[in-house]
């Protein structure tokens, strides 16, 4: 038993756990990484800590500085809460069809939250350039200064995972793990991962959603993003620099329709409760088995905890309204609170 000293140093460290369903799918055994029991309940706080940390050696914020960043809504959190706890104040910048809970989780955690529409990069109100000039500015105007985060493109994202995320796995699995996969929002998580265990021959995978762009720029050297998906906080479509020199093994492109089940199914059987992009690194995860064979050891990261999205990915009105199946025990005499 150890006592930490602060939120910081209990991020990480997190259980490896056997998905026992996908494993006897499969003939193989498909470990979780529960990213979710990290303090902002996400693997996105790996992140934001990593970010400040980097940030403060290299002596660009200082004390009662501001953490200016758009976000999904993860890596909000994770800000938020870690530079609370080490006396930084946090402006999120959020696209605004992002989940409800996620943007009341920020406010809870005393950041100031800026709404914007939901558009391409190319336009200027996209929330990470929308963040990006609002950094500026605050940096000119607040009295301690104020720095843009950059989780996309600033590499201390990737190196939390090189550092810890990846030796974390080798550790836990004793060097006996064969497989990695999972999606990409930054590609922080992927490329950082593959950087620790791809030399040790891990075989790694990209799992892409319907909508994001890599499975075909990774299989056909175009940039392609057929399709969508309720998922959050993952669909990347270029290569950010989190994902430069990083090449996958294996590539798939999940549907929703064979992701979501696998969320309801850890839910109902194994009472694992987790967000729609844990579902597409478990299905990918899955088809990372198959390809490898039975006998293989596959790890994969269960991002962010499923009450996150409570009023999409579990609400049958808003999966029937998208044409998704609706599982028969969430369908019945309703879960969800009126
Ligand atoms: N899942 C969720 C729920 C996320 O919020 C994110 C980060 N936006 C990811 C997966 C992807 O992680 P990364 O940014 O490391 O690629």
């Amino acid at each position: 038993m150890t006592i930490h000293s602060d939120l910081a140093s209990a991020i990480g460290n997190t259980p490896l756990i056997r998905l026992h369903g996908p494993s006897e799918a499969t003939g193989c055994e498909i470990l979780g990484k529960c990213e979710f029991m990290n303090p902002g309940q996400s693997v996105k706080d790996r992140a934001a800590l990593w970010i400040i940390r980097d940030a403060v050696e290299r002596g660009l914020l200082e004390p009662g500085g501001t953490i200016v960043e758009g976000t999904a809504g993860n890596t909000g959190i994770g800000l938020a809460l870690v530079g609370c706890s080490m006396g930084f104040k946090t402006v999120i910048v959020i696209p605004e069809t992002q989940s409800q809970e996620k943007k009341d989780m920020i406010r809870l955690a005393g950041a100031e939250l800026v709404q914007v529409p939901a558009v391409p990069y190319k336009n200027p109100n996209n929330y990470v350039r929308y963040s990006e000039r609002l950094a500026k500015k605050l940096a000119e105007t607040e009295d301690h200064g104020a720095i843009w985060a950059n989780q996309f493109d600033n590499v201390a994202n990737r190196q939390a995972h090189i550092d810890a995320t990846g030796p974390e796995i080798w550790a836990q699995t004793e060097g006996k793990v064969d497989g990695f996969i999972c999606a990409v929002g930054t590609g922080g998580t992927l490329a950082g991962v593959a950087a620790a265990l791809q030399p040790k021959g891990v075989k790694i995978g990209l799992a892409d959603p319907e909508g994001a762009a890599l499975h075909s720029y990774y299989t056909t050297g175009e940039f392609a993003s057929p399709g969508s998906s309720i998922t959050e906080g993952i669909g990347q479509g270029r290569i950010t620099r989190n994902l430069e020199g990083f090449t996958p093994d294996h590539s798939w492109r999940i549907p929703d329709s064979e992701a979501l089940p696998v969320v309801f199914d850890l839910l109902e059987n194994e009472g694992l409760c987790l967000g729609g992009s844990s579902g597409i690194n478990v299905a990918g995860a899955m088809r990372l088995a198959r390809e490898l064979g039975p006998g293989h050891t596959i790890a994969t990261v269960l991002c962010d905890y499923g009450t996150r999205y409570q009023s999409k990915l579990f609400n049958p009105a808003f999966l029937k309204e998208k044409g998704l199946p609706v599982p028969e025990w969430l369908d019945g005499e309703s879960r969800i609170l009126p």
